[in-house]
């Protein structure tokens, strides 16, 4: 049995009902969901596909009738023609020009830390604070985050810095206290695949912004499936985030990022799509590349973890930015997104500790390109030592 998507360029449920009803005689009807200003009608039929065509075509609302030869249905290009835009709050859309960068610690460890790491961020401007209150980590015994109380530190840091926050839930419990106090829900890398959690995002009357992490061992077909979880509830406020799947054993980075995935992902779904630098580095003399990286490929943000005394972090220091080094690299990625045709927020002033110069972040800056040619006759070269 064919799969089917009918899109009806209205809101109107009359119309919608009318392309329900015609499915159902067709075949089975699917699923009937509204997504911004689109309603659209999923169904498997074993008609002719003219015949399809030719019978849902002249229904009134209706913009499109095609067949679906993706896993994944909602989340494809398939779905809409424009590019999915997440409104996160006044003036920040995720997903449009704008090459958005949310940064902050990955656990809120105290209200003091937090602030101070939301205002170093927010200078060198960064869009949204990030800070982990519910803590999904490997041993029960490790700092699992400071909960509900976390969420709180997380707001007021939000609110005194005018940034808006994103912060995981890791359980459907968690949710009622994770989308009251948050401006996007995270779902992490371990609940890639959580089909009960993302349906309840998926469902929430407040339809509430989620950036869902890819999985450890998730492929993209899985991770569009799993986007379709949450569309097909009714939330179109959906952004993807790449943290890197499993590599090569004593690979030097904790996870593995396919740059490739980035314009596979564009090419694939009309979601915006975050790169997490920091879960795929472990390391953050690594992340400034991954960055650069994923500007340069087409990402439409970032998520970065930054601590202002990574050293004493409870979670996460050795990966995590100090702010100097995030501000540093936010000046690098400016220039680069502008060379690619995004528009990055200006820094608000000079954080301390840079005034001015590069000498604070000097340790992770992207490495320049030798300004001569090497003489060493042991220098293979990119290619490797064919080349010699
Ligand atoms: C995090 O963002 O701190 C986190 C735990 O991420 P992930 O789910 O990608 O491991
Ligand atoms: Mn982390």
């Amino acid at each position: 049995m064919n799969l089917w998507i009918a899109r009806l360029s209205g809101a109107r449920d009359a119309d919608a009902a009318r392309v329900a009803t015609l499915a159902s005689e067709h075949g089975e009807l699917l699923q009937q969901t509204r997504l911004a200003s689109r309603q659209y009608v999923l169904f498997r039929s074993e008609d002719p596909a003219a015949r399809i065509r030719q019978r849902f075509s002249l229904l009134p609302g209706i913009e499109a009738v095609h067949p679906i030869d993706t896993p994944y249905v909602l989340s494809s290009r398939g779905a809409t023609r424009e590019r999915t835009r997440v409104r996160i709050s006044a003036g920040l859309v995720v997903g449009g020009a704008e090459f958005v960068v949310m940064a902050g610690p990955c656990a809120v460890e105290s209200r003091k830390q937090t602030l101070a790491t939301a205002e170093g961020v927010r200078a060198s401007g960064a869009r949204v604070l990030r800070g982990g209150c519910f803590k999904p980590r490997t041993s029960p015994f490790s700092f699992r985050g400071l909960g509900r109380t976390g969420l709180e530190i997380l707001q007021h840091a939000g609110r005194d810095t005018g940034l808006p926050v994103i912060s995981e839930a890791m359980d459907a419990r968690h949710l009622e206290h994770v989308i009251g106090a948050v401006d996007i829900v995270q779902i992490g890398m371990r609940n890639a695949l959580n089909y009960c959690l993302l349906e309840a995002l998926g469902q929430h009357p407040s339809r509430p912004p989620v950036l869902l992490k890819r999985g450890i061992g998730t492929s993209l077909d899985e991770l569009l499936c799993a986007a379709d979880y949450v569309l097909a509830g009714g939330n179109p406020n959906l952004l993807l985030c790449l943290r890197g799947t499993l590599g090569a054993r004593n690979q030097p980075s904790r996870a593995s990022l396919n740059i490739a995935d980035i314009p596979a992902l564009r090419q694939r779904t009309h979601l915006p799509i975050i790169v997490d630098p920091s879960h795929v580095a472990g390391d953050r003399k690594l992340v400034p590349a991954i960055c650069a990286a994923a500007v340069a490929a087409g990402a439409d943000g970032l998520l970065i973890e930054v601590h202002r005394d990574p050293e004493r972090a409870l979670v996460d220091g050795p990966q995590s930015l100090t702010l100097p080094q995030f501000a540093g690299l936010m000046r690098q990625l400016r220039a680069l997104a502008s060379a690619v045709g995004r528009t990055m927020a200006p820094s608000a002033e000079q954080p301390p500790g840079i005034k001015g110069t590069d000498h604070a972040y000097d340790d992770l800056a992207l490495e320049r390109p030798p300004c001569e040619a090497s003489h060493d006759p042991h220098e293979t070269g990119v290619l490797g030592k064919a080349e010699v």
